[in-house]
């Protein structure tokens, strides 16, 4: 496995493997890397990438002046060995100033799905995960890409992306992995206290008795989104929002009738943290 740092190294390489007839898959990712993101790379070949690299790079652009920027975890030796051990064949991990050497001033902003949930929260946060992912796409070329929807509207953003710009890239997106008791796996997992780990769990235990309200039959989104928000706001500190979309175009919803999902962000202390599900769609088990 090799790390590479230049994003003309990068290119090289990608070019290079695609002439002798190989399939680049491409796993975009800020690091602190975990099964969640392992998850990404095994079905990066199971898409049928020959080539898979792993991109670690915490991106300024997508990060408010308040956020977690500064102590974002950043573990590169780690996730090296955990990319090593899955069968990675690149991690790419530029620099800031090689993603944005002085004088860059372009941006790509995807409007409509970007407005609303995280969007109403974190202004401008899209526009800097669809500048930083557009560029990775130009870096690598085509491939097949794979995402989390774990992080929902950000893959409902960046497959619009991807076709209003006919980008050469195959988007899949994956389920979320979650820890045997619910809790979805995050990097920003790490910030939580023991305590705080355990409050934590009130978003899954929330998400799966809307679930499980939906499938007793209950359609009202009022009603569902109440289930949802009674245990998040009994254990965290805030709640941004517990809301029921269109889980295509995350335009709200008062009665389900299509495909749905059920989105939270909340915070506890400093750490905020984001999780869905998609109605019918996704199980959250319950702990054995
Ligand atoms: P990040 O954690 O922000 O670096 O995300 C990198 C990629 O990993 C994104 O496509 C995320 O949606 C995905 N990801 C993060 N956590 C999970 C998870 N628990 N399950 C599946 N994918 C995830």
């Amino acid at each position: 496995m090799e790390i590479v740092h230049e994003p003309s190294r990068m290119r090289e390489l990608c070019d290079h493997a695609r002439r002798e007839g190989a399939r680049v898959g491409i796993v975009p990712t800020m690091g602190a890397l975990h099964a969640g993101h392992l998850a990404l790379v095994d079905e990066a070949r199971r898409r049928g990438a020959t080539k898979v690299v792993v991109t670690i790079f915490v991106n300024p652009l997508q990060f408010g002046p308040n956020e977690d920027f500064g102590r974002y975890p950043r573990t590169l030796p780690e996730d090296a060995v955990l990319c090593e051990a899955r069968g990675v064949d690149w991690i790419f991990a530029p620099a800031r100033e090689s993603m944005y050497p002085d004088g860059f001033s372009s941006q790509v902003r995807v409007s409509g799905v970007t407005e609303v949930l995280e969007g109403v929260f974190r202004p401008g946060h899209f526009d800097g995960v669809t500048t930083v992912v557009a560029k990775l796409f130009g870096i690598v070329g085509q491939s097949v890409a794979i995402f989390g929807r774990k992080d929902y509207q950000q893959w409902c953003v960046l497959r619009r992306m991807v076709r209003d710009l006919d980008l050469p890239i195959e988007m899949h997106g994956m389920p979320t992995v979650r820890e045997v008791d619910g809790l979805a796996l995050s990097s920003r997992n790490r910030y939580l206290s023991e305590s705080e780990r355990a409050r934590a769990l009130a978003i899954s235990r929330g998400l799966r008795a809307a679930c499980e309200a939906f499938e007793r039959g209950e359609r009202d989104a009022a009603t569902l989104t109440s289930i949802a928000r009674a245990p998040i706001e009994a254990s965290f500190d805030a709640i941004d929002y517990v809301a029921l979309a269109d889980a295509d175009s995350l335009a709200p919803i008062t009665l389900v009738e299509d495909r749905a999902v059920i989105a939270v962000a909340a915070r506890i202390g400093k750490t905020r943290l984001i999780d869905n599900v998609v109605l019918s769609e996704d199980r959250i088990p319950l702990p054995a």
